[in-house]
């Protein structure tokens, strides 16, 4: 039987996945998850009054809720990673401090 010497690899982790945003680099907006839930109560209570079948978004209700709609973009980027999705480990801000230094010359 023949065995090798090999050392166990080890993966290199340069950057794991941003829990905040679940590696996606944006979060969904404060002020537009708030005019969605306005907008869903808003439907349901107007479907309770004209019942289920009725046009919603071709009620006057709908179109005043709408004129409200937050102007900026419905997602925004991570804060906790920029943007990016994922987040350096320790070895891959040192990898980065590599590439900034060598690159730079
Ligand atoms: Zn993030």
């Amino acid at each position: 039987m023949t065995t090798t010497n090999r050392p166990a690899t080890t993966a290199l982790v340069f950057e794991h996945r941003c829990e905040a945003c679940h590696g996606e680099g944006l979060l969904y907006s404060p002020v537009w998850r708030r005019w969605h839930e306005r907008e869903g109560e808003a439907r349901l209570a107007w479907r309770a009054d004209h019942g289920g079948d009725a046009d919603w978004y071709a009620s006057p209700a709908y179109v005043a809720l709408r004129l409200e709609r937050p102007a900026g973009p419905q997602e925004d980027p991570c804060g906790e990673c920029e943007g990016i999705g994922s987040i350096p480990t320790e070895l891959g801000h040192q990898l980065l401090g590599f590439l900034r230094r060598h690159l730079n010359t």
